[in-house]
């Protein structure tokens, strides 16, 4: 069996050893005689998971004692609703930074819920380039500050994160949680579907500093309640325990591979390979994002023409490269590379963009 050169951004790659490791444990889960699918999400083998994975995302994050960690569905969009649902309470005021097509999209969710406002916006530079976290000029009264740590679309990530002082921080990490080491305590809040960089589709990590759970109000219904799920360790009802399952596996591999210092050193090798294509190339690759705001995990770029565009989306089909085709809001290409994606792929990409310029440039 050959395997495809996957660069997809979402689900993205699994590492190979973590899907064969649950192939063979498939059908007779730790010789109970039954798969891990089809047992009580209150069962002993399967609590041992869940916890397990919970107390891996507390290790890898180096978070304090006085964070929870919850296994939600619904995926990254449902907190664009459940974050202003809890903390957006009745006259307060959230502060968004709006760097993108995501942080775009839970801002809109927000102003569903209330009043909210504008720190900082990219929207003038078509998002290509960060805004600026230096001079957000937070008011003190803010429910709390939003911003997305990487714009998957964009292509732009952000390197470090501000002080917020009193006002809670919140981020959407979906597409770099895992990739690097983060100051966790500058975060009051973070939230990551899994299905970019740590597992399947299906469950969602969201972090909470334990004393703004007191926060949040009692009348909200209690799927929606971080409180409610954070009570029951996230086994409040059935959680996606395959997904759980898979993320807990996935964490173990980054552990054995040395942890978020290595996905680290080795996300950054393989962004540089490309980007050095593309900066090389003497103008045939175009890089979409400014240099001061690329993105380690999602490299976009393009040509200027369109026909020689298209014939190398054709080529890298042909050739066995998945995934390549930039999202449908920004077209052009992008090559996805979270952790899962090995080196050797990535070389074998800039390799053969460095042929393809060379037959059409
Ligand atoms: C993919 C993505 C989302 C949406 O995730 P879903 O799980 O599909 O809801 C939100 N934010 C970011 C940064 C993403 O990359």
């Amino acid at each position: 069996m050959t395997y495809a050169y996957n660069f997809n951004a979402g689900p993205g790659a699994l590492p190979s050893e973590v899907l064969q490791e649950a192939q063979e444990e498939l059908h007779n889960f730790q010789g109970i005689g039954a798969s891990i699918l089809e047992m009580s999400h209150r069962s002993k083998p399967y609590e041992a998971i869940h916890n397990e994975a919970q107390q891996l995302i507390k290790e890898l994050l180096e978070l304090s004692s006085d964070y929870d960690v919850l296994l939600l569905p619904g995926g990254a969009s449902a907190q664009f609703c459940m974050v202003p649902i809890n903390f957006l309470t009745k006259g307060k005021t959230a502060g968004y930074v709006n760097s993108g097509t995501w942080s775009g999209k839970a801002w809109k969710e927000a102003q569903k819920i209330g009043k909210t406002l504008v720190l900082a916006s990219g929207e003038k530079e078509y998002f290509k380039r960060l805004p600026d976290l230096n001079n957000l000029g937070i008011p003190r009264e803010l429910a709390y500050v939003h911003l997305t740590s990487n714009e998957t679309i964009g292509g732009i990530q952000y390197k470090s994160f501000p002080d917020t002082g009193d006002v809670p921080l919140f981020a959407d990490m979906s597409s770099d949680i895992m990739s690097r080491p983060i100051e966790a305590s500058k975060f009051a809040l973070i939230y990551a579907g899994a299905q970019k960089n740590i597992g399947p589709a299906g469950v969602t990590i969201v972090i909470v500093h334990r004393p703004l759970l007191e926060r949040i109000p009692e009348a909200i219904p209690d799927m929606l309640s971080y409180n409610v799920h954070a009570k029951h360790n996230s086994l409040f009802n059935t959680p996606p325990v395959f997904s759980v399952y898979m993320v807990n596996l996935v964490l173990k591999w980054i552990v054995n591979q040395g942890g978020l210092p290595e996905m680290a050193a080795r996300n950054r090798q393989k962004a540089d390979l490309l980007y050095h294509v593309i900066d090389t190339s003497g103008g045939f690759y175009r890089g979409l994002a400014h240099k001061d705001s690329r993105s380690m995990m999602n490299i976009t770029f393009g040509i200027s023409s369109p026909e020689i565009e298209n014939k190398l989306l054709v080529e890298l089909e042909q050739e066995g490269f998945m995934g390549l085709k930039g999202h449908r809001d920004a077209g052009h290409l992008r090559a996805s590379v979270y952790n899962a994606v090995p080196y050797e792929h990535c070389k074998t990409l800039a390799e053969f963009l460095a042929d393809f310029q060379k037959r059409n440039g």
